[in-house]
């Protein structure tokens, strides 16, 4: 090869070195977005437990309610039954019992219909729960699978590298170092001439330095940019 191919070598690593980048960080995103997902998955699931285990609390707070009420009938009825009271306290605990009596019978009908509700949305709960599992490790699977293409892609990556070191240590000296000067100003150090000028930097070129290309005996490089300049792609 002469330093004009091997440059031309070069640039190819250098090209398919882009261009896998691009697609594990294209993979990286990918990942982090199904990672949100899972995230997001969890919390609403989170909130799902959450509304039920309240939904519970209430009905058990309401059947506490029923039973005081009820203990609360059975103590004034009891002082009422048992105990010689004042006419005046007794009027006023017959009046309590009929008062809580009333009460009772509306607690009694709220705990029931709360205590149904609790067991309807224990079903769905479950339900709710099977769906969740099975999205997340649809999701999971998703994950599993982007992260092993990307680490393919990185050990193909690892490899380009080595590849990319020999093409350099191929080259002479000087055209190493421009090449690897131009390589971190610009992305494409290799350019080709378009209608006499230079596709890298688009202006025009010399007839000098194009008959010099034309020949294609020695490296040349773009007079404004200093980029490798080739008659055409190969
Ligand atoms: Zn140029």
């Amino acid at each position: 090869m002469n330093p004009q191919e091997k440059i031309l070598a070069l640039w190819d690593v250098d090209q398919a070195l882009h261009r896998l980048t691009g697609l594990i960080n294209d993979l990286k995103l990918e990942e982090e977005r199904i990672k949100a997902r899972i995230q997001s998955e969890d919390q609403a699931w989170q909130r799902r437990r959450e509304s039920h285990r309240k939904l519970r609390q209430t009905a058990t707070a309401k059947a506490r309610e029923v039973d005081e009420t009820d203990d609360r009938i059975r103590a004034y009825q009891k002082r009422l039954d048992q105990d010689i009271i004042p006419y005046k306290e007794m009027e006023y605990l017959r009046e309590q019992v009929g008062l809580l009596r009333k009460r009772l019978e509306k607690l009694e009908q709220e705990a029931l219909e709360l205590l149904e509700e609790t067991d309807v949305d224990a079903e769905r709960l479950s339900q709710d729960e099977k769906e969740y599992k099975a999205r997340r490790a649809r999701l999971e699977g998703e994950l599993h699978g982007l992260k092993e293409r990307r680490e393919g892609l990185e050990r193909e990556r690892e490899r380009l590298l080595e590849r990319r070191q020999e093409a350099l240590k191929e080259l002479p000296g000087h055209l190493r170092e421009h090449y690897e000067r131009l390589h971190e100003a610009v992305s494409d150090p290799v350019a080709v001439v378009k209608d006499g000028a230079c596709s890298g930097c688009q202006l025009r070129l010399s007839e000098i330095l194009l008959e010099r290309v034309r020949e294609g005996r020695e490296v040349v490089i773009c007079e404004n940019c200093s980029r490798f300049l080739f008659l055409c792609w190969r």
